[in-house]
């Protein structure tokens, strides 16, 4: 039976990817100058189960920016480092309603919404450690290789572009640190929240990290914790409750799978001791979300029963 459930997972995946590749609604995101000019038709999806299967189709070794899926791993590198009380004074686990670059704060104003909108991100990346934006790039680069394998390369253009114009993200930061929220070094730490929202990921990678956090955060092909499982298990809940910004709760509702994605156009969604499922198509939707993948996700958790709450 578990084989069969493969080859049906697989020939399903492959007949998706053929069907949705038409769909040609949707634009990449250009606000960020220099996202523009991705290539907006490139299409992949990838899974990669907890036993270190894998299976992807299309652009799956195209490399695109990670931009907020960054969020989900920062959230967790700061809930291992300083602990959960430390982090939820500053960042609380409420969804907003509101669009990921809104220029709020909670319903008391003391603290960032959530970890999974740009306030929120922003305000885990300024507890990176490190003395000056060198020491905490390389502790950031730690985390991403942990999760990858392999050295994590910035896309330099997508960085400067978003150091150029992220003037919405430096009002963000100025009202949190005006709130005490973050520390007085906000050009240091949005240049790290730049720097970290600029790394180059593949389709394949992102279902890799996907299967780690699957695995209670072992990473499945290096045998490394990565972040401890208690850590694994918050940044779930926040992905299934803020991880498509405001279209978390009808995501939840139809998809119900704890995910995460990024104006460059991929979607990461983990399936608890499963494994990691990753789509790429930059044509976005009016939330930030990608249209292909979104539809992607709806298709499979719908053919396999992958919502939470689906019986076994
Ligand atoms: N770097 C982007 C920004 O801060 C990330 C946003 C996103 O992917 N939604 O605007």
């Amino acid at each position: 039976v578990a084989e069969d459930r493969r080859l049906w997972f697989r020939e399903t995946v492959r007949r998706l990817h053929d069907d949705i590749r038409g769909v040609a609604e949707g634009a990449p995101a250009d606000y960020i100058p220099e996202l523009a000019n991705v290539e907006p038709d490139r299409f992949a999806i990838a899974a990669e189960t907890i036993e270190g299967d894998h299976f992807s189709v299309g652009d799956c070794g195209h490399r695109f920016t990670i931009q907020s899926i960054s969020k989900l791993l920062l959230y967790g590198l700061a809930l291992e480092t300083h602990g959960r009380d430390h982090v939820l004074e500053r960042v609380g686990v409420a969804p907003t309603g509101d669009s990921f670059n809104a220029i709020t704060l909670d319903e008391h104003g003391n603290r960032a919404p959530n970890p999974m909108v740009n306030a929120g991100a922003i305000a885990v990346t300024d507890l990176v450690e490190g003395d000056g934006l060198h020491e905490r790039v390389a502790t950031v680069r730690r985390m991403y290789e942990q999760y990858l394998g392999h050295q994590p390369e910035p896309d330099r253009a997508v960085w400067e572009s978003e150091q150029a114009t992220g003037h919405r993200n430096r009002a963000i930061a100025y009202l949190m640190l005006s709130r005490g929220i973050i520390a007085d070094r906000v050009e240091e730490t949005l240049d790290l929240y730049f720097a970290q929202c600029s790394v180059l990921v593949t389709t394949d990678d992102l279902a890799a990290i996907g299967a780690t956090i699957a695995n209670h955060g072992v990473n499945p092909r290096t045998g490394e914790q990565v972040v401890r499982p208690d850590v694994a298990r918050d940044m779930l809940t926040v992905a299934l409750t803020c991880g498509m910004y405001d279209y978390a709760g009808e995501w939840a509702f139809t998809v119900g799978i704890p995910a995460k994605s990024g104006v460059g156009g991929g979607i990461l969604g983990i399936i608890p001791d499963v494994g990691g499922m990753a789509t790429f198509s930059p044509r976005l939707d009016s939330h930030g979300n990608s249209i292909r993948g979104v539809r992607v996700f709806e298709e499979l958790s719908d053919r396999f029963a992958l919502h939470l709450f689906d019986p076994d």
